[in-house]
Parts: structure tokens; sequence; C-alpha cells
């Protein structure tokens, strides 16, 4: 059976944690322990190949970044989350995105695989992030190509369509 190593990352409060548990366990929590870091697990099936997922769900704070290094050398894709609702989270992403090729310094940026999620899309009327940030994403990181998912941790609505992407850029390198 193919086993791989997924972590999340993004800023602190963007859903990286529900996004996990929504995934993992079907449920929507309203607060998690911000600082938890930890690694959950579920099979998937991509293609039809049956795939054990290990999730390691990152705490997003500077204070955390010799465990998000460590992860960033260890883990085989990458998943970047910001909020809709948070111009601030998807800069960040460009940010934390640029910390991983440091650590993993490829020949190209595609050589590593990532996938942009855009979390809480029940709350639209908040949106401050444009539907096609991942165009300024490719730009600025250098990136022929990144997959982009609009989810929603609260309602579950695309969170497997994450994963199922996540797993499909892993089996294209
Ligand atoms: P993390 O710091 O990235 O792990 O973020 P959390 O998963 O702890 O979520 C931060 C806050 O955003 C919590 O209050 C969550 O309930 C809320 N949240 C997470 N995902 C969603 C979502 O899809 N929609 C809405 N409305 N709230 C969300
Ligand atoms: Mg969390």
């Amino acid at each position: 059976q193919f086993k791989t190593d997924v972590a999340i990352i993004g800023s602190g409060g963007v859903g990286k944690s529900a996004i996990t548990c929504r995934f993992v366990q079907n449920t929507f929590v309203e607060v998690y322990d911000p600082t938890i870091e930890d690694s959950y697990r579920r099979g998937i099936t991509v293609d039809e190949e049956h795939i054990l997922l290990s999730i390691v769900d990152t705490a997003g704070q500077e204070e955390y970044r010799a465990a998000r290094d460590q992860q960033y050398r260890q883990c085989s894709g990458f998943v970047f989350v910001y909020s809709i609702t948070s111009e601030a989270s998807a800069e960040n992403t460009i940010e934390l995105h640029k910390q991983l090729m440091k650590v993993r310094n490829p020949i190209v940026p595609d050589e590593v695989p990532i996938v942009l999620v855009g979390n809480k899309t029940d709350l639209e009327d908040r949106r401050e992030v444009p539907k096609d940030f991942v165009k300024s994403f490719c730009s600025v990181s250098r990136r022929e190509n990144v997959p982009i998912v609009e989810c929603s941790a609260k309602t579950g609505l695309n969170v497997d369509e994450v994963f199922q992407l996540m797993v499909r850029e892993i089996k294209k390198r």
C-alpha cells in the first residue's frame, strides 16, 4: 500500500486543524487548541488506488519554526491554506512557500508538490481574497501550475478534493 506524509501549512486561524478534523473525522469543532501539532491518518482512493495519508497539522506560529522546517524536510506534499476572508493570510502563504523552497532547495519550484487552499467559503460575504489569487501566487513563487481549491471545513464542501489533488500532485513526481 502506498503511504504518504502531507503537511498542512498556513497562518494561525485559517482553519488548518478544522480541515484536518473534517477530513479525518468528518466533524467541525468551533475551537481547537492553536498550539497543538499532531498527525492524523486516513486512507483515500485516488484514481482507483488506495493510499494511506498521514497528515501533519502544523502550528502556524513563528515560535514553531524549527518544527516546521523539520516537516519541510520530511513530508512529500504540502497543503498551503489561507482564509478567503483574510488577505494577510493569503500573502503569508507566499512567505511560507519561500521558506519551504529554502529548506528543500529544488532545481525548479514545481518539483515540490503543493496544493493551494482557500478555506471558509461559507463566509463569502466577507471575502477579501480574489478567486484568481493563485495567479499571483504562481508568478511570485515562479511556479507553472499550482492546483487550487476553495473549501469550507465548516460545511465540508470540497475538503476531500483538497487531499485528492494533493495525492495526484505527489504521484506525478
Ligand atoms: P488553525 O489555527 O489554522 O488550525 O485554525 P482552526 O482550525 O483552529 O480554525 C480557526 C477558527 O476558524 C476556528 O474558530 C474555526 O472554527 C474557524 N473555522 C475553521 N474553518 C472554518 C470554515 O470553513 N468556516 C468558518 N466559518 N469558520 C472556520
Ligand atoms: Mg490548528
